[in-house]
Parts: structure tokens; sequence; C-alpha cells
């Protein structure tokens, strides 16, 4: 019953944007770098918390050791398939329920089982420039490469286009998905809190009526949805694809 009421607020939306949080990532294997149990792991084989290695400066001085937390924890944590929830936010999408998907997350998840309209506020692994001459890399150059990743042209190092600690979204990304999330009718938070910094960036921007919440955590925030589902992302997307299959 609640998940025929659930696709029935989602048929009479007219747009729909999903925030896509950690939470639905989790699900699907990916270890939590910054809270997770791996955080203390990184520390203790590189001398320095995952924010002080993936940050600006960090980059800036030490690349050598940067890249090497980066190919050896970062992509090697990409490698993990998308999981259940991401190929049933795919079927819902498909199936015209869901219009814009936002997220803070680096592994391009949404982009690989094919989502359309995704917005990687702080870009992805995916996508590597050279500063000098601005040529594409992709990913498996990053992990193939030995040491610092180099342009074959310049010889100088690729920058992953990821937002690191310390930088600041793009103000072009920042203000499109300000416009989605304006533009919803029903918002639906995939496995974050609503005080996350993801929610605190775009909530402001909602002026919709439905606010649906999906987390197994409970939150002191949690009563500012409107309709709070409580339990694991995926199994609620997946039970949403076989009510609209019916
Ligand atoms: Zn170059």
């Amino acid at each position: 019953m609640r998940e025929k009421n659930m696709l029935n607020i989602l048929r009479d939306s007219s747009y729909t944007v999903v925030l896509s949080g950690a939470g639905l990532m989790a699900e699907s294997g990916y270890p939590l770098l910054r809270d997770g149990s791996e955080s203390y792991e990184i520390e203790e084989k590189y001398g320095y918390s995952f924010e002080e290695i993936f940050s600006s400066g960090f980059y800036s001085a030490r690349k050598d050791l940067f890249f090497r937390f980066y190919k050896e924890v970062l992509l090697k944590a990409v490698e993990t398939p998308p999981g259940d929830g991401f190929h049933a936010l795919k079927k819902l999408q498909d199936h015209g329920l869901i219009q814009a998907i936002i997220t803070r997350r680096i592994a391009g998840l949404e982009d690989r089982v094919g989502c359309r309209n995704v917005i990687n506020m702080k870009g992805t692994v995916y996508d590597n420039v050279c500063p000098s001459c601005g040529r594409h890399y992709p990913v498996e150059y990053m992990k193939e490469a030995k040491g610092v990743p180099l342009c074959e042209d310049c010889l100088v190092a690729i920058r992953p286009q990821v937002c690191l600690f310390g930088e600041m979204i793009d103000n072009s990304v920042m203000t499109r998905a300000a416009e989605e999330v304006a533009r919803a009718d029903v918002l639906i938070v995939l496995g974050a809190s609503l005080t996350s910094s993801l929610c605190s960036q775009m909530i402001q921007y909602y002026t919709g009526s439905n606010l649906i919440l999906v987390s197994d955590q409970e939150h002191y925030s949690d009563e500012r949805a409107d309709i709070i589902v409580r339990g694991r992302c995926d199994e609620f997307l997946k039970s949403m694809v076989s009510e609209v299959e019916k």
C-alpha cells in the first residue's frame, strides 16, 4: 500500500529531482573514506587523514603522495560496480518518474548505469584534464600511470576534474543544480541526512510540497521531511520499480 501511495506521488509530480547521497553508494559496497572504518586505515597507511590528502593544498605541494593515495584508494574503490539501487534509479527514470539527479559523490555511479540529467556537483574521476593544453584523459590512463600521471604532450601533471577539500564547487554547476531543485515538485533525498552538505546546499531552493527522505539511519533533522521512508535506499527504489512495472 505504501508503495502504491508513493508511486502516485511520483506519478502526480511534474518534475522530480533526486539528491543522491553517500548511503546509496555505501549500499553498493563502497567504502566511506571520510567517516567509515577506512578513515583510520588511511591515516595509518599514509600518515594523513582523507581530508588532508584529498585537498587542494596537498595536491599542490605533494603530488607524489596525492596520486599514490588517489590510485591506491580512490580509483581502487571506483572499481566497485554500481549496485541494484542505481539500476533501479535508472529504471524509474526510464519510466519518466525522475527528471534529474544531483550528487556530490565523485564515482560517477549514476552516469555509469546510464542515468540522464545527472549533475555531479564535485565532478567525477572519469574526467581528467591537462591544465596546460586542455587534453582530456580517461580514468584508465590515470590508473595505469607510473607515479604522477603526466600529459603525453606537455609532461605536466594531469588534474582529475574533481572538487578537492578546500575548493569551491564550480559556480555554474551550483546554479544548474539549484535551478533543478527549484523546478522540483517532489524532492527525494536518498541516503543522506537533511543536514548533510548535499542537502544543506540544495534544500533551500526547494519550494515543492513533498520532500521524501529515504534513509536507514535516524537523524534529528528527519522531521523536516514530509515523508520518511525508513530503510535501505536500494530496497525502496526496487519496490518502486516493481510497483510501476506491475
Ligand atoms: Zn598537455
